[in-house]
Order: structure tokens, then C-alpha cells, then sequence
């Protein structure tokens, strides 16, 4: 996003109440992305289908305490690290930073 100051907020504030939608995780298996994967509690419903994909976890299905994805260099910039495959909710983020409100 052209403005972004990398300021982490998005990521930091929100980050850790996403979840992931059924697309996201058929196209993380279907590219084979286990390192994302783990990372998912994925829940399926009477029919086998894909109900929910909670977002960050660990490997006994735990949240952990920030997504496991977020890098940010010396300077307190901050990235995703899974640019190309996050979820599709990150995406769609508004942030009210460069969009304020008044
Ligand atoms: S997946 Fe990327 S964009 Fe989404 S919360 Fe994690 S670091 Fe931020």
C-alpha cells in the first residue's frame, strides 16, 4: 500500500484476531505452505468442510502471543513475511493512519 509508514500498528493491534478464510487455507494446501499451516487451528464442520481457520497458534493449537509472521528490521519498520500468501483478511486492512477520520 503506497503511504504505508510500516508502522507495525496494523499487525500489532490486530494481528492476533484474524481468521483465515476457507480459500486461504485451500491455497496454502494446495501449495504445500506447512510453514503457514502449522500456525492455523483449522475446524471442520458435519460435512468435513472447512468451518473456521484461527489464526496464530502453535503446534498444540495454543494462541501465541503475536503472529508469527511479523519481521521488522533495526529501524522499527515492520513486514510481513509472508507477503505473497498472507491472509486475505491482512489485505483487506484499512488503516486509519493514512486513512484518518476526522
Ligand atoms: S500475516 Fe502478515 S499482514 Fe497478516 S498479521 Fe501477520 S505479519 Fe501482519
Amino acid at each position: 500500500m503506497s503511504g504505508c509508514t510500516q508502522c507495525g500498528t496494523c499487525c500489532l493491534k490486530y494481528g492476533m484476531r484474524l481468521e483465515a478464510s476457507g480459500q486461504d487455507i485451500a491455497k496454502w494446501m494446495f501449495d504445500g505452505r506447512e510453514d503457514i499451516l502449522r500456525h492455523v487451528l483449522i475446524r471442520y464442520d458435519e460435512k468435513g468442510e472447512v468451518s473456521e481457520g484461527i489464526l496464530w497458534v502453535d503446534e498444540n493449537g495454543n494462541k501465541v502471543a503475536s503472529c508469527p509472521f511479523l519481521r521488522s528490521t533495526e529501524d522499527k519498520r515492520y513486514f510481513c513475511g509472508i507477503q505473497d500468501a498472507k491472509p486475505e483478511v491482512c489485505s483487506w486492512h484499512f488503516c486509519e493512519k493514512y486513512y484518518p477520520f476526522d
